[in-house]
């Protein structure tokens, strides 16, 4: 065995070691780290090219930030749940439609708020009045107008500046699109949304990223994954070698070789490592690489930030909310507007989904299940005060969880120019992959999706290069029959 064994001596003491090296001749071996999609694409790249492949997952399920809860008796997705681009070059449309899988359009290209459009939603306000619709639309109009002219504030200002600072900018020099009263309601509540799709607070977040976001956001719509991501998740990880409930705690780089430990003391040993653990995971330290990561590296996973979302999912035995994609509940600041998702609406279930972004799904998280799910039905009761009990509720932790610590990465204010090529720049023969190393859509699942891609066709490259293979480098990884269907896209909403 070639690996630098002064490196990995420790860990060789006492513990049970699994080699998946290459012997003569074969094609090389990688470890990958996390079955999120990311890590499974990956995996799955890897494997149609024969490499030999163990992926290390430390839950006790597959999918990451992709979970489909099934305890509703139908899917539910309690983290990803929209495709961000309904067409045909969002590189998750072949296997969507292979699997034959229907999506639900929330939206259309020109949303002012990303994956809904003015008309679907109805807010009320602390009352339980219904805010009337023409003034919805107004003050959404403002709030395009308002997004605009942040642009200008944004090429103005050669420093970094955060969304509310931009907007405050604005609306000093456009007294006029100042809003009163419940009007003012509503624009928090357009703001409490704008959080939702950075999942941060608008103090905190990068002015240039959410305009990035709109800006690089794939054309078609967004779409609500009607039978959940979960299909995906188990066409990818079909027959590859996954080992569940392994938490890897260090990553040994060797010359020619990585050791991956886990938890319980057990290693594992391949040519390469692919490392898809969200940053969240990374930024806490919770594995320890050897030799230390280089201080680049290092500052690259600090100088970005991780938002945060969560979902209470309530089931109920009737509906009796209207039929609206998304219902809001106003208020005079972002952190107090709340909204629902009405599932009903695109999957026929009796469900609503309450999300929370930013600080306030932190705080959510220091309450009990119960007394989150008791809060989301006072609010709910404001609206409809004929409320019934739901029958069942689910409820996410995404930021305090140790598997994922946040929901996703997002650009903090004064973030560097070259933070992302440095996230994503391989050490060695360790890989980085995950969403926060997607190349212009971090946060997604379509992100996560290509830059599992990306890691693994560079993995390929490298190792065949490396091992002198080159006979080999022909053999672009195969993308699997699951991707070659070629039906169009099932849409039941147009
Ligand atoms: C609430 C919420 C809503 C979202 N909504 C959408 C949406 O509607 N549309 C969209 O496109 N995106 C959405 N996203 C983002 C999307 O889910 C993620 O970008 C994507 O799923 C990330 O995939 P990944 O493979 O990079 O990471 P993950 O899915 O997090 O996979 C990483 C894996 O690593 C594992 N792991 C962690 N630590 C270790 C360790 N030490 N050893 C071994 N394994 C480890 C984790 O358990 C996990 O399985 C949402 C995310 C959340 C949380």
């Amino acid at each position: 065995m070639d690996f630098n064994l002064n490196l990995a001596a420790k860990d060789i003491l006492g513990s049970q070691i699994e080699t998946t090296q290459t012997q003569n001749g074969a094609l090389p071996s990688v470890i990958v780290i996390g079955a999120g999609i990311s890590g499974l694409a990956a995996a799955r790249i890897l494997h149609e090219a024969s490499f030999k492949v163990i992926l290390l997952e430390s839950r006790d399920r597959l999918g990451g930030r992709i979970h489909t809860d099934y305890s509703f008796g139908y899917p539910v997705d309690m983290g990803a749940s929209w495709l961000h681009g309904v067409c045909n070059e969002n590189p998750l449309a072949p296997l969507i439609r292979g699997l034959g899988l229907t999506l639900y359009r929330t939206s259309g290209d020109d949303s002012v708020l990303y994956d809904h459009d003015l008309e679907s939603y109805t807010l009320f306000d602390k009352d339980g009045c219904q805010v009337p619709q023409q003034m919805v639309v107004e003050v959404g109009d403002t709030f395009k107008n308002i997004l605009k002219e942040t642009e200008k504030v944004r090429d103005e200002h050669p420093d970094d500046l955060s969304v509310l600072q931009a907007i405050g900018i604005v609306l000093d020099r456009h007294p006029e699109l100042r809003q009163d009263g419940l009007a003012h309601e509503v624009l928090q509540w357009f703001i409490c949304r704008m959080e939702a799709c950075s999942k941060v607070d608008a103090f905190s977040v990068n002015i240039d990223y959410f305009s990035e976001i709109q800006e690089q956001v794939l054309s078609g719509g967004h779409g609500l994954m009607v039978q959940g991501y979960d299909p995906i998740i188990k066409a990818l990880a079909k027959d590859i070698d996954i080992r569940l409930n392994h938490r890897v705690a260090k990553i040994s780089n060797g010359p020619n070789k990585v050791m991956v430990t886990v938890e319980d003391g057990t290693s594992f040993i391949a040519d390469a490592a692919i490392v898809t653990v969200p940053l969240g995971v990374l930024k806490a330290n919770l594995i320890q690489f050897e030799p230390k990561l280089p201080e680049w590296k290092v500052d690259a996973i600090s100088d970005l930030g991780v938002g945060n979302e969560n979902k209470i999912a309530l089931q109920f035995d009737n509906v009796f909310w209207p039929d609206v994609e998304l219902l809001g509940i106003v208020a005079p600041s972002s952190y107090a507007c709340g909204y629902f998702l009405n599932l009903h609406k695109a999957t026929g279930h009796p469900v609503l989904v309450y999300m929370a972004a930013g600080r306030f799904a932190y705080d959510l998280e220091k309450e009990s299940d119960e007394s989150a799910a008791k809060f989301v039905m006072l609010q709910l009761k404001k609206m409809f005060p004929n409320a019934t009990e739901p029958v069942q509720y689910l409820v996410s932790r995404w930021g305090t969880d140790p598997n994922s610590l946040g929901c996703y990465s997002y650009d903090v204010v004064g973030k560097p120019e070259d933070v992302y090529d440095r996230l994503r720049a391989p050490l060695g023969n360790i890989f980085f992959g995950g969403e926060a190393v997607s190349m212009d859509h971090q946060g997604s699942v379509h992100g996560a999706y290509s830059a599992g891609v990306m890691a693994a066709d560079n993995c390929h490259r490298h190792l065949l290069q490396r091992l002198g293979r080159l006979d080999k480098l022909h053999m672009v990884p195969s993308r699997g029959e699951i991707h070659e269907a070629a039906f169009p896209l099932q849409i039941s909403r147009m």
